[in-house]
């Protein structure tokens, strides 16, 4: 795969993981109550965001009701609600609202990613299915290295799964630097490109926003420590 749409189509295909795969169906069949008049998408989410983007944001897995349903990362659930409002906020987003594919929203200079690209039961991915869904990602991050200079990471997870895949291009230190909101650590090159700053965010899952763990102005405040050295903003 030559280009990141040729790499969204053909992770659509993906049937790799066989518990995601029946979940992400099954999901489908039964529905939320309030979506039950919708046709869930039930495939593995594509990243979303231009294929020059300079900063992309990490998270973990699409939602069982949220991306799986509308098929675009975090788009039509609380999680989404928070991230688009940061991005809005912060100059990276066209709107502040995602509700679905066709609704006008646009993210500038800015690509959204998770490391599993099925949305996993209770939100907990196994070791081995991050391991079967990294080549999707590696490449993904390959074809916007080019361009890339900045990563947000939205939570331990996406840390963990993101560091290693990361070490295949940039220098990574040993110990690898631990998760933290609002940590910051800038990896050099391995080939002498230009480095890659890696920040650190709480996951804007419902669980951290609504005891307060997490509020909009703090995500706000990574997307801009990250966005303004970058000229993307607008
Ligand atoms: S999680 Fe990744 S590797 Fe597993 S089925 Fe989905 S797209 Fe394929």
């Amino acid at each position: 795969m030559r280009t990141l749409a040729e790499l969204d189509q053909a992770v659509t295909e993906c049937r790799a993981c066989p518990r995601l795969v029946a979940w992400r169906e099954e999901t489908a069949r039964v529905k939320r109550a309030a979506f039950r008049d919708q046709d869930y998408w039930a495939r593995p989410v594509p990243g979303f965001g231009p294929a020059d983007a300079a900063l992309a944001i990490v998270g973990l897995a699409p939602a069982a009701h949220g991306a799986n349903r509308t098929g675009r990362m975090f788009t039509g659930d609380r999680s989404g609600d928070v991230l688009y409002a940061a991005l809005h906020a912060v100059g990276l987003a066209s709107q502040p609202t995602a509700t679905h594919i066709g609704d006008g929203l646009e993210l500038y200079g800015t690509r959204i990613t998770a490391p599993v690209k099925c949305a996993p039961p209770e939100n907990k991915p196994t070791p081995e299915e991050r391991d079967n869904c990294r080549p999707w990602l590696e490449r993904e991050l390959a074809l916007l290295r080019p361009t890339l200079r900045a990563v947000v990471v939205l939570g331990a997870f996406g840390w963990q799964a993101l560091l290693p895949i990361l070490a295949t291009a940039w220098s990574v230190p040993r110990p690898r630097p631990r998760f933290g909101h609002g940590v910051r650590h800038d990896l050099p090159a391995l080939d002498g490109g230009p480095p890659l700053a890696v920040h650190g965010c709480y996951h804007v899952s419902q669980r951290n926003t609504s005891t307060g763990l997490l509020t909009l102005d703090m995500v706000c405040d990574v997307l801009a420590a990250a966005a303004t050295p970058l000229g993307i903003r607008r």
